[in-house]
């Protein structure tokens, strides 16, 4: 049976990753927000209680099962997000030229000091070290310092308030990249079954190993690149993650605006080459936090991921805090579908085609696309364990949805991300019959093929031997 209006269909391979919060917690809210487009939906813990977190994922679970369609969570951890303390008497006024001290002190702040409590930051300043506060509006540079203060003179800026974050762009901190509170929010949420992890303020390859060790499999991996030492570490990063996401808010403020382009385009090509998911995030439609329409230059904005090739685009405080959450995702789902539908989308997308690798999965997935292309088939079908064999498929970013069909629920989960793929959840297959039977059916209830159309299957035979895909096999979808 086709399933009614095909409720779990999506018309672009793009994703859309849409952040939960206040104004996006009700199931009414949520139910809408997945029929708008979103696939992957983000718990972002640098806001809101574990209770708050646990009920959305609790919301996301009822509505996964009502469509009997998998649905991905991703857990954000706030990672070392450095701040100052508060100030006795409200925000304080700055002036370009003056000493503003930074100290370790509990004591409320003033015009001249204010407390900062990380004193693993005031061991790695030196004199001339920039800080910039309040995602960069404020800038500081250290004159003098020790281990407990470090006076500066305000380069920029006019005004600082409670609890602002500070940067400190170029230097590699001695901070892990999970605290305290990461830790616990990461127990909690690997409690709760998330599907991925995000990893806030990623610096050195280590850090992702480190978090690896401590997630021990139960859920994805991915890698923040919101620090100019990550984007120095590019290629060992996405090689220990499972994802990367180009966090242009950090970024941005650790950087020059004008190099987060060309970083965003080079991470876009490098994880596609590797076979990673890729997220663009942060501002793609800021302006709608609180207007029912996007501007042009951020229409712009989402149609340039898509171009570039991204797995997925993120909307955060638009969805979480905004007041059009909604038109938020229906205006994403919109441009992303318009670019797909661009013959330049397609050229651009062939054009950068990675070569395959020497692996016999490697080989049936880029043949897929050739044979899927050659045919018209509606789309791709992969059969997946451990869901590489998906992965590898995203990778040649067919022109078709890859059907992934998987007996793992959590892979079926975390694949939802990953460019193209619409997963379902269904038992092993034993025969060639059963395979495409299997296929043939789920492509027709989830609206991905109509009859008397064609999919092209990948395989491993012998079947429900893990890794080793080794079959290509075209079939038409019948009438049942
Ligand atoms: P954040 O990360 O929203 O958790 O800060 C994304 C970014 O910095 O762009
Ligand atoms: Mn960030």
């Amino acid at each position: 049976m086709n399933r009614p209006g095909n409720p779990v269909r999506r018309f672009r391979l793009t994703k859309i990753v849409a952040t939960l919060g206040p104004a996006s917690s009700s199931p009414e809210m949520i139910r809408a927000l997945f029929d708008a487009g979103v696939d992957v939906f983000r718990l972002n813990f640098s806001h809101g209680t574990h209770e708050d977190h646990a009920q959305r994922l609790a919301t996301i679970r009822a509505l996964e099962a009502e469509l009997d369609h998998p649905i991905a969570v991703m857990a954000d951890l706030q990672g070392p997000k450095l701040r100052v303390g508060t100030f006795a008497k409200g925000p304080i006024e700055l002036k370009v030229g003056q000493r503003f001290r930074l100290d370790l002190s509990t004591t409320p702040g003033d015009s001249s000091r204010v407390g900062m409590p990380h004193p693993e930051i005031f061991a790695a300043l030196k004199p001339e070290t920039d800080l910039l506060l309040d995602d960069g509006k404020v800038r500081l540079r250290v004159v003098d310092c020790s281990p407990d203060h470090a006076d500066t003179v305000v380069v920029s800026g006019t005004r600082l308030s409670d609890r602002k974050g500070v940067n400190v762009p170029g230097v590699v901190l001695p901070l892990s990249p999970l605290t305290r509170k990461d830790r616990e929010d990461l127990v909690f949420a690997l409690d709760q079954g998330v599907d991925w992890v995000a990893l806030s303020f990623v610096q050195r390859p280590e850090d992702v190993a480190e978090a690896r060790k401590l997630i021990a499999g139960r859920a994805a991996l991915l890698s923040k690149l919101e620090k100019p030492q990550a984007v120095s570490h590019l290629d060992e990063i996405i090689e220990l993650s499972d994802g990367v996401m180009v966090a242009r808010g950090d970024l941005g403020v650790e950087l020059p605006a004008e190099d987060v382009p060309t970083i965003q385009k080079r991470i876009v090509r490098e994880s596609r080459r590797a076979g990673k998911p890729v997220i663009v995030a942060t501002q793609m439609l800021e302006s709608m936090v609180g207007a029912p329409a996007p501007t042009r230059a951020e229409a712009s904005d989402v149609a340039t991921a898509v171009y570039d090739g991204a797995d997925a685009v993120m909307l955060s405080a638009e969805t979480a805090a905004g007041s059009y959450p909604v038109e938020a995702v229906s205006i994403m789902d919109r441009i992303a579908r318009r670019v797909e539908h661009d013959p330049l989308y397609r050229t651009i997308m062939d054009a950068q085609h990675p070569d395959p690798q020497q692996t016999s999965a490697d080989a049936i997935t880029a043949a897929a696309r050739q044979v899927a292309h050659t045919i018209q088939a509606a789309a791709i079908v992969t059969y997946t364990t451990s869901g590489s064999t998906t992965l590898r498929a995203a990778r040649e970013r067919p022109e078709v949805p890859i059907l992934c069909l998987t007996s793992n629920i959590e892979t079926a989960r975390r694949l939802q991300l990953a460019y193209g793929v619409h997963s379902v959840h269904s038992a092993d297959v034993n025969d060639f019959n059963e395979m495409v039977q299997k296929a043939a059916r789920a492509a027709h209830e989830d609206g991905i093929a109509v009859e008397g159309q064609r999919l092209v299957i990948t395989a491993g035979v012998p079947f429900g031997t893990p890794g080793n895909t080794n079959i290509l096999r075209i079939a038409w979808v019948e009438a049942e």
